[in-house]
């Protein structure tokens, strides 16, 4: 079978629930994921599970401090909505993040000049909705996922749809004959150089 690349990635923990809930499945698959961290969401309470994340190989990312939209910010705004939650980061790290996720996809031109970071989208399943079940979830991103893609879900507190539809997709997609990466590896195994000024939710589709 031909090797295929993804990326699992959750956005605007950590939180006290969900984001343990998926390391144990992670553990259990032996996956990596990728975490859009938001600055606030990081607590006295939650710091321990992106430690944990980071120490089990998964990748820590920016998705900003306190998730505005950011595209009608000043410059100075937008600098500070990534560098504060950017120092958050580097406390549990010790490095520097290299992707950036816009809240609720918002940006512009203005944005990707000032942010020095790959920008990452990714197919979802609207799974902030807590309507939509772990099933469909699942049947979602299952349908539409492809070789270099990014699948993108939250970790936000009480999220158990999306806890459940992951306990579904992991396996599934390993049978498929895909190995869950992070973002920085999925550019290294599909051989893509990460380019700034585009955003992706495919390495092989810059937008
Ligand atoms: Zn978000």
């Amino acid at each position: 079978m031909e090797k295929k690349y993804v990326a699992l990635t959750f956005d605007d923990g950590p939180s006290k629930d969900t984001t343990p809930a998926l390391l144990e499945i992670f553990k259990k698959y032996n996956v990596k994921a990728s975490f859009f961290l938001m600055g606030k969401s990081i607590t006295e309470q939650t710091v321990k599970y992106s430690e944990m994340a980071y120490a089990m190989g998964c990748e820590l990312c920016n998705h900003s401090e306190n998730h505005k939209g950011m595209s009608s910010l000043s410059d100075e705004e937008i600098v500070e909505e990534v560098n504060t939650a950017e120092e958050k980061i580097k406390q549990i790290t010790g490095k520097n993040t290299v992707f950036f996720r816009p809240p609720y996809i918002d940006y512009n031109n203005r944005m990707m000049e000032l942010i020095d970071k790959i920008f990452i989208c990714g197919d979802g399943a609207e799974d902030w909705v807590a309507e939509i079940s772990a099933e469909e979830r699942f049947e979602r991103i299952t349908k539409q996922v492809k070789n270099g893609s990014v699948i993108l879900l939250h970790d936000m507190e009480g999220n158990v749809n999306t806890v459940k539809a992951v306990e579904m997709i992991i396996p599934k997609l390993i049978e498929e004959g895909y190995e869950f990466v992070t973002v920085s590896e999925l550019f290294e195994k599909c051989k893509v150089k990460a380019e700034r000024n585009v955003i992706y939710s495919n390495v092989f589709e810059p937008k």
